[in-house]
């Protein structure tokens, strides 16, 4: 081929559709370390994924060190991204940005935490909660990092070594940007040690509040940061539990995988007759206890239970309990594709319980929080428990998480959060 073919989007195109149409990609001057991707594993960069595995890696030049910021080039030395390198990770370096002219420093994370800010803002959720997601990883175009805010408190959690790395810059951005009364790193999800990063908990600036809560379409949520679970709490099921609440007046209701209550608190506000809360952990049953009281609701509507799911299901089962709408969200059962077959298995049997302890009209809504579980699969699995279980039934609603949680066209891995709102007819 001769001459160099300025790359745009036909290219692209012709790269997807004709193998062997060579995309020749302008060099770009780089004195500092440099990923060679061996040949032909450039593709998925070009439509713009911002991952690279290790096995897809020719040749590394200039000795990065872990976060270091590496020029990412095809085989031929064409430049395709700035990414931070890791090499204890299996996804060896994550992109930071496209643009050749780009520079990476605490500029550049400035102005991508002001425009995940300002997406929000054209969101208008803050009209609906003073708990959200403010970043939210690679979706906001920084890989690994994730800030959740709770009223004032802004809980950050630092998933690559990229942004280990610009830990205090990002820090700084963050209070001089949103102003919290504290920042809090909670970097203690299993991705830091996949990603081979040491785990931390504590505050960055000022101080945690002894006692915090959110209001959230209305409801009070007490968050606790430190030792709750992921950032303190599920933000990604705000919708999901305020439609839950809609549908609550007057049925019977069965939450499990309860956590401290969200669904339950929705649906008793919402007029439900009576809900059965089910969760694994007692300390999340006692944050729930602190919500029954922050929202003044009738205790004798509530019965708390601290079980496995699995087992307490079968009893229900066995003691012959009806129920009118039961919640089913339970934790990630497949954090990769690897495991789907397994979760699979997870899923059918909790959703054939839940479905045989349905009332005709009774309503199933179901989540899967899976990243390996598609959405045609999981509508597989819930159909395959409905047959299971002998029943006729119809998704009224398909849902996903909220929009604070936004999902990259190009990075599809966002979209883990999957639900069906199901009516059982007969
Ligand atoms: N629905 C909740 C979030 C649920 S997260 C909300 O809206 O806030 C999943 C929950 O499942 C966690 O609280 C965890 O403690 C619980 N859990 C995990 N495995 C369990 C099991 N086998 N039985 C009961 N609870 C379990």
């Amino acid at each position: 081929m001769s001459g160099k073919i300025k790359y745009n989007q036909n290219n692209r195109k012709n790269a997807r559709r004709n193998e062997t149409v060579a995309v020749v990609l302008p060099q770009v001057a780089f004195a500092g370390p440099k990923l060679l991707l061996q040949a032909g594993r450039e593709k998925s960069l070009l439509r713009r994924h911002p991952w690279i595995f290790s096995g897809a890696v020719g040749e590394i030049s200039g000795n990065p060190q872990s976060g270091d910021t590496v020029q990412v080039c095809d085989a031929s030395g064409g430049f395709l991204a700035w990414a931070a390198y890791n090499p204890d990770s299996q996804i060896c370096a994550r992109v930071w940005s496209w643009q050749a002219d780009e520079k990476i420093d605490a500029a550049f994370f400035r102005r991508k935490i002001t425009q995940a800010i300002q997406a929000r803002q054209a969101l208008k959720l803050a009209e609906h909660s003073d708990g959200m997601r403010v970043v939210h990883g690679e979706s906001d175009g920084l890989p690994g990092f994730i800030v959740d805010q709770y009223r004032d408190v802004l809980v950050v959690q630092l998933g690559s070594a990229g942004v280990e790395k610009w830990r205090e810059e990002i820090t700084n951005a963050l209070q001089e940007l949103c102003k919290p009364a504290c920042i809090y790193e909670r970097s203690d999800s299993d991705g830091r040690e996949l990603e081979g990063l040491p785990v931390r908990n504590g505050v960055l600036r000022g101080a945690l509040p002894q006692k915090l809560h959110i209001t959230e379409n209305g409801v009070k949520i007490a968050v606790d940061i430190a030792t709750g679970q992921k950032t303190g709490f599920y933000l990604d099921q705000r919708d999901n539990r305020a439609l839950v609440g809609e549908l609550s007046r007057n049925r019977e209701v069965l939450n499990c995988f309860c956590y401290t209550g969200g669904f339950s608190l929705y649906a008793l506000r919402g007029g439900a007759k009576s809900v059965l809360s089910i969760d694994a952990s007692e300390e999340a049953l006692a944050t729930a206890q602190q919500n029954m009281q922050l929202n003044g609701f009738d205790e004798t509507q509530a019965e708390w239970q601290c079980a496995d799911v699995f087992a307490a299901l079968r009893k229900l089962r066995d003691q012959n309990r009806k129920f009118d709408l039961i919640i089913l969200d339970p934790p990630k059962f497949a954090p990769t594709a690897a495991f789907a077959e397994k979760a699979a298995r997870g899923y059918k049997d909790i959703n054939l319980l839940g479905f045989k302890l349905l009332r005709p009209g009774g309503i199933l809504a179901t989540y899967s929080c899976s990243g390996g579980i598609s959405d045609e699969l999981f509508q597989k699995i819930i159909a395959g428990a409905a047959l299971d279980a002998g029943v006729d039934a119809q998704i009224v609603r398909k849902v996903h998480a909220a929009a604070d949680h936004p999902v990259l066209l190009s990075f599809p891995e966002g979209s883990y959060l999957k639900g069906l709102v199901v009516r059982v007819v007969n």
